[in-house]
């Protein structure tokens, strides 16, 4: 029984895509490049928990950087930097995956790409596994997390 449990999960993997296990745009935590890092942003940014934070710029479907939040552990408040001057040497890799991609795919792309954080895309040439500038018409967020939630079916607690 435990064989089929796991082969049926497996195989639920294997047909489900990116855009039915992502965390949807609207329930994504982000900031504006134009943001200013001020107290209250910081503290915002603190209290969302995540530890990577994507980065928009004008509309929030367009994203133009990932900020970890453990990066900015040497910002000043008192500084009110804005967003856009820490982007060049803070930003991480962006990645996006087509909205029909399939599980399978994903998986491997963060492997090999060692990025945990794929922007799911409405843009059906957006090709897989390529470092990219900014991402357009992004529809949600998959992270190696959700992946693996999905192939073991079980919402994993955080502690
Ligand atoms: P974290 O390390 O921030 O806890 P995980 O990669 O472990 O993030 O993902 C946990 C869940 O939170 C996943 O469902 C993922 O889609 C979602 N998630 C990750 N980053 C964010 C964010 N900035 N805003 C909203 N949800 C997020």
């Amino acid at each position: 029984q435990e064989d089929q449990m796991l082969l049926s999960s497996a195989l639920r993997f294997t047909s489900k895509v990116s855009s039915e296990i992502m965390t949807p745009l609207k329930e994504v935590f982000m900031i504006s490049v134009t943001d200013n890092l001020d107290f209250d942003k910081l503290k915002d940014i603190y209290t969302s928990g995540y530890t990577r934070i994507p980065v928009y710029h004008n509309r929030k479907d367009c994203i133009v950087g990932i900020v970890f939040t453990k990066d900015l552990i040497l910002v000043d408040p008192s500084d009110e930097i804005p967003v856009a001057s820490i982007l060049p040497f803070c930003s991480r890799s962006l990645y996006a995956a087509p909205k029909g991609t399939s599980l399978e795919k994903l998986l491997a792309e963060m492997q090999a790409s060692r990025s945990h954080l794929y922007f799911v895309t409405e843009a059906p040439g957006a090709q897989v596994g390529r470092r990219l500038a900014r991402v357009e018409r992004v529809l949600g967020i998959v992270t190696m997390e959700d992946l693996i939630e999905t192939l073991i079916s079980i919402e994993i607690i955080d502690e």
